[in-house]
């Protein structure tokens, strides 16, 4: 049996067409059936649906072998217990700082507000600058509008939601895009069948990108 963890969405998405090359096709649509666990037309593969930020969890822990998840989440999350085989060069963005258009550098302590705290205090820590991170879970681009904070850290794709909101990415943190995870443990008992997925979606992109 292998189980592999997706996020409902732009990942779920864009991974199925890589999946389907490596031979894998869901029998059910998470978009309209409840289940969370679906079959697909190999007996022995299931897909589990799970939110994006738990993603990791699920794999570090050996709830489902492998699992697909946004660098941003796994930088927050740490990458402990997993290895990242395959960049799947998909749901790519950017984590970027960003701050009102035209603002004075306020004076004392930055406030951050994200929901990347994690990353946010070593990429601040990394600079010797000493900050004040708020976590926040969602719409990162009011905080600054309402003096919450100075700056926000978020992922940026066309900048269109910043620029909506007065806001203008000013540093890059990392390049971000979905990455294939695999739980350390479960890659020595499984090798032959995660090494040959390994190898399949590796292929799958390396296809997709000579095209493109
Ligand atoms: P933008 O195209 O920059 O206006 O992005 C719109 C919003 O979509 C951003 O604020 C992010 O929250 C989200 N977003 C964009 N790209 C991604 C991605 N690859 N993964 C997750 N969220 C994203």
């Amino acid at each position: 049996m292998l189980k592999i963890a997706l996020s409902k969405g732009r990942i779920f998405n864009e991974t199925l067409p890589l999946l389907a090359q490596a031979g894998i096709e869901p029998i059910e649509d998470p978009e309209t059936s409840r289940k969370l666990i679906l079959n697909t037309n190999q007996a022995e593969v299931k897909l589990v649906v799970i939110r994006a930020t738990d993603v990791p969890t699920y794999v570090e822990y050996g709830a489902t072998d492998v699992g697909v998840a946004g660098k941003d989440v796994l930088l927050e999350h740490g990458g402990e217990g997993l290895y990242e085989p395959v960049d799947l060069q998909i749901a790519r963005c950017r984590l970027m700082v960003a701050a009102p258009i035209n603002a004075p550098l306020p004076r004392g302590r930055l406030r951050i507000a994200t929901k990347y705290v994690n990353t946010t205090q070593r990429y601040y820590a990394e600079k010797g600058e000493q900050v004040e991170v708020i976590k926040l879970y969602g719409s990162m681009e009011l905080a600054p509008l309402v003096g919450l904070a100075d700056r926000i850290v978020d992922v940026v794709d066309t900048g269109n939601t910043l620029r909506a909101n007065g806001l203008q990415a000013i540093e890059l943190i990392a390049e971000i895009s979905s990455r294939l995870i695999v739980n350390k443990a479960i890659m020595k008992m499984k090798s032959k069948q995660i090494n040959q997925l390994i190898q399949q979606l590796q292929l799958a992109v390396n296809k997709t990108h000579s095209h493109s």
